[in-house]
């Protein structure tokens, strides 16, 4: 009766394992459809202004009924990719793009299809394995030593969290003495830091915006001296958040002096490079003669950095990493021994992501680095970054022939500009009403941001489809927008 009854379901479930015609069926569909859209990308707008973005999804419930694919993928591409912002154009030059090379698909593709285990080596020590490398080549290109690790997580902001939280068991920060622990940081730390924080249970320490240079950049001398202040006063300063490359600006703070302060005080020394740490393959000379590189120095002398492949390796979303030195550390505020866990715990060859992270089930998100890396090599990644840091200096120049005003010379690939109107009125409402122009007409998009009460217009290339096509249409744009608001 029981295996009767067993039979039927496995029988009514049989649909869970198609069979290979089945899947060619699908595989040729999704096939034509990935393709079709890669290949139309050059014609697709960048940022599509519509009315009620996405309504029609809801016109499509789950109502527990079997579809056919076609009508599957035609919901999905209209509400998709006909509204709001396409981050695989090229003419995303808004917040922090990627833009999501191909093979990083492959990677998503496999780790899927044979659902591989990246959790603990004991179950997964290919997975495991070959995240942990990825690391440590990361690890590299900072200047940590072989024994630091990290963890690949879901994007920077996971990655922030996990170094904040051992940053605070590092330095042994219990409940008591949250209240007089200080933490520093400028105005231009991602937001991710602060909801790091306050996720962290440190809402009631002291947050300390240490002032900026005129380049958005932190003062050093100013640090040390609201440390020592703080010091004297019987506070207990514990970590110092430095960004290489700011989301606002690309600013990276002078992370050799910051890190003379934090070792003399003996605070956790954390560098967001999220945006900005992947430069640090760039061979690119600066106007005074020093290179992009040496922007960078003082990195190895931090705790911790988070960086991130989806932006500056230009993965699909979905990969951050944090590198620890001290991975111990890192392990002492992530691990546990859960006694049905009991059959792992001997097979320490490689560190376990599950014991470097608050993850246990986790999906094989190397993959979809460790192979295009494999796939491609390093070359071609170093000329699209060196490729993006001589783009934004191009426009620097440009915008500025079009009268434009213009933030700081950018250090990495994001720069500010606003236009001035002639006739003396309100500058900030006028560039608002650029960059609403610029997406109407859609085929680029570039997002902008406030800094001490300007409006600033942003431009951050950082996506590998990013060419001087895309810069071009811009300063075209900015042209027509720019001529069509002062008339009116
Ligand atoms: C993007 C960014 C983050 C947040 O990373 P997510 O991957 O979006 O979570 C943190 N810091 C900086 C400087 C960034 O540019």
């Amino acid at each position: 009766m029981l295996r009767k009854k067993i039979e039927q379901l496995a029988e009514a479930s049989q649909q869970l394992e198609p069979s290979p015609e089945q899947r060619q069926s699908w595989d040729a569909a999704v096939h034509d459809y990935a393709h079709g859209y890669i290949d139309s990308l050059p014609t697709w707008k960048a940022y599509h202004v519509v009315d009620n973005p996405a309504a029609a999804l809801l016109d499509f419930p789950l109502d527990g009924q079997p579809k056919p694919l076609e009508q599957v993928l035609g919901v999905l591409k209209t509400n998709l990719h006909e509204a709001g912002l396409n981050p695989a154009s090229g003419g995303h030059l808004g917040y922090i793009p990627g833009g999501g090379i191909y093979p990083t698909a492959l990677g998503d593709y496999l780790a899927a299809v044979t659902n591989a285990y990246a959790g603990i080596f004991f179950g997964g020590p290919g997975a495991v394995r070959i995240e942990n490398m990825l690391i440590r080549w990361m690890c590299e290109l900072v200047g940590y030593p072989a024994t630091a690790l990290g963890n690949l997580s879901s994007g920077g902001s996971i990655a922030n969290l996990i170094a904040f939280v051992t940053a605070r068991d590092s330095k042994k920060i219990t409940s008591r003495q949250v209240r007089k622990s200080v933490i520093y940081l400028t105005e231009q730390v991602h937001h991710c830091v602060h909801k790091a924080i306050r996720i962290g249970g440190m809402a009631e320490a002291v947050v300390r915006n240490v002032p900026m240079d005129n380049r958005f950049r932190m003062d050093a001398s100013a640090l040390a001296r609201m440390v020592e202040q703080d010091v004297a006063e019987g506070k207990k300063p514990f970590l110092v958040v430095a960004s290489a490359g700011t989301t606002d600006t690309g600013a990276v703070d002078p992370l050799e002096s910051v890190a003379d302060i934090a070792e003399q005080h003996g605070m956790w020394f954390h560098v967001d490079a999220a945006y900005g740490g992947f430069f640090l393959l760039a061979d690119v000379e600066n106007p005074d003669g020093s290179t992009v590189k040496d922007v960078f120095k003082g990195i190895e002398r931090s705790d911790s950095v988070a960086i991130d492949p989806h932006k500056g390796m230009f993965l699909a979303y979905g990969l951050g990493a944090i590198l620890i030195k001290d991975v111990q550390a890192q392990m002492a505020s992530h691990y546990y021994r859960a006694n049905y866990m009991q059959d792992t715990f001997d097979a320490n060859e490689e560190l376990s992501p599950a014991d470097l992270s608050p993850e246990l089930t986790k999906h094989f998100r190397g993959l979809r680095m460790w192979l295009p890396l494999q796939l491609l090599g390093i070359q071609p990644f170093k000329s699209a970054l060196e490729e993006k840091i001589l783009l934004c200096r191009y426009f620097y120049e440009a915008i500025q022939q079009l009268g434009f005003e213009v933030g700081p010379y950018p250090e990495l690939s994001v720069c500010t500009y606003r236009y001035v109107p002639r006739d003396g009125s309100d500058a900030n409402d006028f560039n608002r009403r650029l960059v609403e122009h610029v997406q109407h007409d859609g085929r680029i998009f570039v997002s902008s941001t406030n800094i001490g009460g300007v409006f600033w217009i942003r431009l951050a290339v950082l996506s590998f489809r990013t060419h001087l096509r895309e810069i071009d249409t811009l300063l075209e744009v900015f042209k027509n927008g720019v001529e069509k608001l002062e008339k009116c």
